[in-house]
């Protein structure tokens, strides 16, 4: 059997293909579109990929989790292609997609739209002077770094003309020159909190109420043991922890565990009435941390269930946790789903795990919110630091993470930088 993986810029083409390549009765096993070259989900390129099989009556290769009763053969249609199409699990596995056949001067209509579209695209090139195909030096390094990073091509544009107009031709050839005034640039585009907050009473009297939500997995719980030892072992603060992630025992537990060796209350609240209760019960203390549970982005009532627990707690600050290690898609709809809990600044975690930094530049210039901590690791209590815009700058400019590797923005300790 062979089997053979197909791209075009439309499903015609890409079945055109496969009809070229491997006849009429080709069987389609699987079928993908996606954007090549998107930015947050945004622009890029459509690409439709067609995996097709010569042998229109052989099984679908089944992956090893599938059971064997969910995959079906296809049986052959006469003038049309029958498609297996993969869909996560709560959805049918097995769906038939009937598509018309290619009708051949559709398709040459097409090829000549496109050959088109890709002349008048080449002309645009062409005509827009000063982009980065005429660079060279260290301009043409940083420039390719922040594409490469994931840094929005408005914005890396835009950075470009801002350094070029701070450095004078003399100094273009001077990577270290052209790196500073980058970073300085792109530290300007995000915005921190810049220190941890005094823990002390608030205006209205009550403890300085802190509540984190985010995804499930992101690092909440590990922060937040984080912060409480920052508060109590740094600040010497009187810390009190409520959690309200009843759904999974292991959390409960991972909580108790901290606030045991760091001594700290811990009240688990069953509903919101009880999120209130715990809040007041700690009312002496200088500062309270609310643990939430992780919620899929697709659950809009454990949503409304979160920003109702976190609303009984009344937060001075509700810090949306993201992981610098996943997919900036994935990292762009968080950031949208749990804007219905309406959070105030952005905890980024993982930074140790980041393929990227572009795509947390973006998502705090399109969220508007601004940073607050930056955590590098899975050690309590120091793996943490006060978020700093000229921190992630470095980071994107490629001047490391670690402060002993060649890095101009060393981490900020917590403990340093108390307002
Ligand atoms: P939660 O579900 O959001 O409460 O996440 P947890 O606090 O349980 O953390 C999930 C996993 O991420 C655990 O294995 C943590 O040790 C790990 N983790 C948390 N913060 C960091 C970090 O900054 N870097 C790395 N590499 N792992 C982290």
């Amino acid at each position: 059997m062979k089997l053979k993986t197909y791209t075009a810029g439309t499903m015609a083409l890409a079945l055109a293909e496969v009809k070229k390549d491997l006849g009429k009765d080709a069987m389609i096993l699987h079928t993908r579109v996606y954007k090549h070259g998107a930015v947050m989900g945004l622009g890029g390129k459509q690409v439709v990929e067609i995996t097709a099989s010569d042998q229109a009556t052989s099984a679908p290769p089944r992956r090893q989790s599938e059971p064997e009763a969910l995959v079906r053969t296809p049986s052959r249609a006469p003038q049309s292609v029958p498609v297996v199409e993969s869909k996560p699990a709560a959805r049918p596995l097995v769906t038939r997609v009937e598509v018309a056949p290619v009708n051949d001067a559709a398709l040459a209509s097409l090829r000549e739209d496109l050959s088109a579209i890709r002349r008048l695209v080449g002309q645009a090139l062409a005509n827009n002077a000063g982009t980065p195909g005429t660079l060279h030096g260290p301009l043409a390094d940083l420039y390719a770094r922040l594409r490469d990073e994931g840094i929005a091509p408005g914005t890396a544009d835009a950075l470009l003309a801002a350094v070029r107009s701070d450095i004078s031709a003399h100094d273009m050839g001077d990577h270290a020159r052209v790196a500073s005034a980058l970073s300085k640039r792109l530290a300007m585009l995000v915005s921190c909190v810049g220190a941890i907050t005094p823990g002390h009473r608030q205006s209205d009297g009550r403890p300085l109420t802190i509540a984190l939500v985010g995804p499930t997995g992101v690092g909440k719980t590990t922060t937040i043991a984080k912060l409480a030892a920052a508060y109590k072992l740094r600040f010497a603060k009187k810390v009190g922890l409520v959690t309200c992630d009843t759904y999974r025992i292991a959390a409960v537990e991972q909580l108790r565990t901290y606030a045991s060796i760091i001594s700290l209350p811990l009240k688990v609240a069953l509903s919101d009435a009880d999120v209130a209760e715990a809040c007041k019960a700690l009312g002496d203390h200088d500062v309270i941390i609310l643990d939430t549970p992780g919620r899929s982005q697709h659950d809009s009532p454990r949503l409304d269930e979160l920003a109702a627990c976190v609303r009984a707690a009344a937060p001075h600050e509700t810090h949306l946790v993201l992981s610098a290690a996943v997919a900036p898609q994935v990292l762009a709809r968080a950031a949208s789903h749990f804007s219905r809990v309406k959070p105030d600044r952005v905890i980024i975690t993982k930074l140790d795990e980041a393929v990227n930094f572009g795509p947390l530049v973006n998502i705090l210039r399109e969220s508007g919110l601004r940073a607050s901590y930056f955590t590098t690791g899975q050690e309590v209590p120091d793996q943490i630091e006060v978020a700093s815009p000229a921190r992630l700058a470095s980071l994107v400019v490629g001047q490391g993470l670690s402060p002993s590797t060649n890095t101009t923005q060393p981490a900020r300790a917590i403990g340093a930088a108390i307002g």
